[in-house]
């Protein structure tokens, strides 16, 4: 029986940190199992906000590429692919643009939200603008039944099934409207306490050194409350207890949130639990990393070969797209 599809990208706008890790990639190889899933890098993507900086981006699409085969996705269980590679991806693009009333790409909340955020950049570019169609031609070019999200980022998805569902409205009925399979994300800090982000620059990444990982944990926030080691706290204020619920057993948690309560342990103690458990789960990550990196040669085979399968399935649906809107 065939599987359904399900479609899902990262865009390579930096390293990638335990947030990405907990948050998608983890995920992604859960869903390798049970659904035909294609994962990609989104470069396209990265120049919508990272346009003046190409020297970032193509250091990021190689940490990506290798970030996703040591975090355990698998070339025999899903197709990993470049996004710039597939040149149908930039067609549909452009034909969806055809039919996409400028104001449904104006009222999407985080296009205001994220110039606010990244007020050092010019962002008052179409591709900024045009960036959830692009999405919605990443989505809809493979007919993926569904795209991996959390709860917040339902309403993003929405604005892909209107287009999906106005194309098939004018033309004939091609696209499936993309369902969210929903997921639950756990809350990953960063060592400040903020949202774990390579703008906060708070993370920690898969590329960090076991000596970076444990100086980062060591001198991550805690529960302000406990100043002297003789102060209790309340593990729920402290990030460093936000991070044990990601990586540490469920005794562990109970053994630390007791300590934590009655000043039985110090932060120090504490965190040691937090970075045996964190390079536990780095360590198989970093060896897969460094023979990715000592054989390039296998990273590029993957890569072109993933590729060349979502450029033909891309290329079925072009077929389809172009005979509905007149072109021959
Ligand atoms: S004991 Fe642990 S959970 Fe409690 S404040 Fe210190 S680091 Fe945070």
């Amino acid at each position: 029986m065939l599987k359904d599809k399900v479609l899902s990208g990262m865009q390579s706008s930096g390293k990638v940190h335990l947030g990405n890790l907990v948050g998608a990639l983890q995920n992604w190889v859960k869903l390798q199992d049970r659904y035909d899933c294609y994962y990609f890098v989104a470069d396209w993507h990265a120049l919508t906000t990272g346009y003046s900086t190409p020297s970032v981006l193509q250091e990021s699409v190689k940490d990506l590429l290798i970030n996703f085969l040591a975090s355990g996705l698998d070339p025999d269980k899903c197709t990993i692919f470049l996004q710039s590679k597939v040149l149908e991806h930039a067609e549909l693009h452009l034909l969806l643009s055809m039919i996409t009333p400028l104001g449904w790409l104006e009222r999407v909340p985080t296009y205001k939200e994220k110039q606010q955020e990244l007020q050092d950049r010019d962002l008052s570019t179409y591709g900024f603008l045009g960036y959830p169609l692009l999405q919605t031609a990443d989505i809809i070019i493979y007919r993926a039944k569904y795209v991996p999200v959390g709860i917040d980022q339902v309403p993003h998805l929405e604005i892909s099934r209107e287009i999906a569902r106005r194309f098939n409205h004018i033309y004939r009925d091609i696209f499936p409207e993309p369902e969210a399979l929903l997921t639950e994300f756990p809350k990953v800090p960063g060592v400040d306490g903020r949202k774990m982000s390579k703008s906060y620059d708070n993370a920690i990444y898969l590329s960090d050194t076991p000596k970076e990982v444990e100086q980062k944990i060591r001198t991550m926030t805690t529960d302000p409350a406990r100043i002297k080691r003789t102060d209790v706290g309340t593990p729920d204020l402290s990030p460093v207890f936000q991070l044990h619920k990601v990586f540490s057993t469920k005794e562990e948690q109970d053994e630390v949130a007791e300590g934590c309560r009655t000043a039985g342990i110090g932060c120090i103690d504490c965190k040691k639990v937090l970075i045996k458990n964190v390079l536990n789960v780095l360590e198989p990550i970093w060896a897969k990393r460094q023979e990715l990196i000592n054989n390039p040669g296998q990273l590029q085979e993957i890569v072109d070969k993933g590729t060349e399968k979502a450029r033909k399935v891309a290329q079925e649906t072009m077929k389809l797209v172009r005979e509905a809107m007149g072109l021959i």
